[in-house]
């Protein structure tokens, strides 16, 4: 059984990394205080306990990654969550950014393709503390229309495209946080879906993920 322990130094790291990621103009309060709050370290390999507060991303299982600190911390913000938000999050990985979203209120969907990643869930610590996160093994370019339509829509895979049927699922002036390819890298996109349908959409800073892949993979 893997022993989980946040420390002093623990903590103290933390503040560090939220310190860091204030620099780097990350100014949304109620984000900044999530990163403090949740242990990053619970969601690493126990290998990488005392790096797990470096601003980077690390390996998790299935050749697959947990974001970058600031790469959460971004895309947090450019949600501009609201208490009890329903978000549709593609992409669960380590479940670290779906606890980011759970512990600012939001209630959370959240889809992975990997079966393998899916079933981490089962050992999920903070499920008891947060039963506002819902676990979902599908292909995340279908998004979940039973459950539709979201508040807001965040995607933590490199997304060639905008996905129509995610926009489709998206509330009128519901908003989509969106890394979209761009050769080498992917630029952070914010859509605001419109009364009519259609969508506003702006741009922001060139960030790099792990491509978001069609079908499941058991
Ligand atoms: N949000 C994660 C980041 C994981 S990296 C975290 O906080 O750790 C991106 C994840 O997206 C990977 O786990 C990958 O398997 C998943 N993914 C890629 N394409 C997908 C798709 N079409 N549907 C659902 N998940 C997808």
């Amino acid at each position: 059984m893997r022993k989980y322990e946040d420390t002093y130094q623990h903590k103290g790291l933390r503040r560090q990394l939220v310190n860091l990621l204030r620099e780097k103009g990350i100014s949304d309060e109620a984000v900044l205080e999530a990163i403090n709050t949740i242990p990053r370290h619970y969601f690493l390999d126990s290998a990488f306990d005392k790096i797990a507060y470096e601003d980077r991303a690390f390996a998790i299982a299935a050749g697959q990654t947990i974001s970058q600190p600031y790469t959460v911390a971004y895309q947090t913000q450019l949600l501009q969550l609201k208490k009890n938000d329903k978000v549709l999050e593609i992409g669960t990985g380590s479940v670290y950014q779906a606890t980011i979203l759970a512990e600012i209120g939001a209630r959370v969907y959240t889809i992975e393709r990997q079966k393998k990643l899916y079933e981490l869930q089962k050992d999920y610590y903070f499920k008891k503390k947060y039963p506002n996160i819902k676990f979902f093994f599908g292909d995340g370019f279908e998004g979940l229309p039973t459950f539709a339509p979201f508040d807001k829509v965040i995607i933590t895979a490199a997304a060639p495209f905008i996905p129509p049927k995610l926009v489709q699922q998206l509330r009128p002036g519901g908003m989509m946080v969106i890394p979209v390819d761009e050769g080498d890298n992917q630029r952070m996109l914010r859509i605001t879906k419109k009364e009519d349908g259609s969508y506003a959409e702006e741009s922001f800073e060139k960030f790099s993920f792990v491509p978001m892949l069609t079908g499941k993979n058991h």
